[in-house]
């Protein structure tokens, strides 16, 4: 039959292959089952070069990130909404034993195209000890919550959006494509974030998902726009609100509930970057998925070659997501091979 494709899912991946599909006059079928919290819908939406305790450019940022800055533009557009802020990002660097490892780390060769030479001058009313920190370029911040949102409204508008909670056991395939509720389709797309752990053709993924919260933070920043990071991250909204975070927990009984202990943590660290007082006006708790040792894995099925899945965009499902659904979609479409880094299949027990 001709590409006709179900996406189980409406976090960052499937709105993203339904955006890809759209592109190539493919017509699909999105359906998701709508809960409040779900790791895109918590996101901060941050898209940062230089990033974690070892101070190094993130993976293939130049390629995700050029395909990130074109297509939530081209989405924008086509929503006539702005979802995705370019901003400056300002690392505060710990103690001396960081400035040393950056002094290290900034003589690495790709560095210099993601630095800007000046220094941060962030003001001593706001922040704690705001010396000793470097400016990154090429840094920004989805909307997430606005962007899926506003997408959801398209496609429903397209008559292509569903609200169901898909159970793999209703999903049939067959050697020319796939039955779900009564409808055929050449594919399946599993994008379903940590859920997909419990999927039945999946059990051999070494998932490793980490709960993460985020706080929602009043204060008075003096008109500061830029992402502040020092132990955590502090992002300037655009509704004179900001965003705290994040935290990792490796173990977990309910994905929306975090540990007291991690959220005092996190409030601490706060109070440690900044001197402003900060009100918490809200916490927010959801699942990233994460896979052991991959930094995502897409393609077909080894043994069920209509059924296809794109998962584990740990922390960086805003800059990766474009690309990513980009490159499966050519795959299924046009045959084009999965890079072998993130290939299904190349990854399989
Ligand atoms: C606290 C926190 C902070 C974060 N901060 C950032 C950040 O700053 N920058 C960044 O890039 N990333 C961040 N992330 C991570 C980012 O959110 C993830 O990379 C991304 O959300 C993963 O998207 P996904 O679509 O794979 O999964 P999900 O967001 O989990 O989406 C999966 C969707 O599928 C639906 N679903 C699942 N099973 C079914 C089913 N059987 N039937 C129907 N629907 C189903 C779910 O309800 C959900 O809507 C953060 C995550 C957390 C938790």
């Amino acid at each position: 039959m001709s590409a006709r494709i179900l996406i189980i899912g409406q976090g960052l991946a499937g709105t993203a292959l339904a955006w890809r599909l759209r592109e190539r006059n493919t017509p699909f079928v999105i359906v998701d089952r709508d809960e409040p919290l779900t790791s895109s819908k918590v996101a901060a939406g941050l898209i940062t070069p230089i990033t974690g305790m070892r101070l190094t450019v993130s993976w293939r940022y130049e390629m995700f990130y050029r395909d990130a800055l074109r297509f939530f533009r081209d989405c924008g557009k086509r929503l006539k909404q702005r979802f995705f802020f370019p901003r400056g990002y300002v690392r505060l660097l710990k103690n001396d034993q960081e400035l040393a490892k950056w002094q290290k780390r900034r003589r690495d060769p790709d560095m210099p195209r993601f630095l800007l030479p000046r220094d941060p001058e962030l003001s001593t009313d706001v922040f704690h000890d705001p010396q000793n920190g470097f400016q990154q370029r090429h840094a920004a911040w989805l909307d997430t919550t606005a962007y899926l949102q506003a997408s959801r409204v398209f496609f429903e508008s397209l008559d292509a959006w569903r609200k169901a909670d898909v159970r793999p056991e209703d999903v049939h395939d067959d050697a020319d494509g796939v039955t779900w509720n009564a409808q055929r389709f050449s594919h399946v797309i599993w994008a379903q974030g940590w859920s997909a752990q419990k999927h039945p053709l999946l059990h051999w993924v070494p998932f490793q998902s980490a709960l993460g919260t985020i706080l929602s933070v009043k204060t008075d920043l003096h008109g500061e726009k830029r992402i502040v990071n020092r132990g955590c991250w502090l992002l300037p909204r655009n509704d004179g609100t900001s965003r705290a975070g994040s935290t990792y927990e490796w173990t977990f009984n309910d994905p929306n509930t975090p540990s007291p202990g991690q959220v005092r943590n996190l409030e601490a660290t706060l109070r440690a970057l900044m001197i402003a007082p900060a009100e918490v006006i809200a916490t927010q708790t959801a699942v990233r998925p994460i896979i052991k040792g991959r930094q995502a894995l897409m393609g077909t099925h080894p043994t069920h070659p209509r059924v296809a899945f794109l998962n584990g965009l740990g922390s960086k499902g805003s800059l990766r997501s474009p690309w990513l659904a980009r490159h499966l979609v050519e795959h299924l479409l046009d045959g084009a091979p999965i890079d072998a880094e993130m290939d299904l299949q190349q990854n399989s027990v």
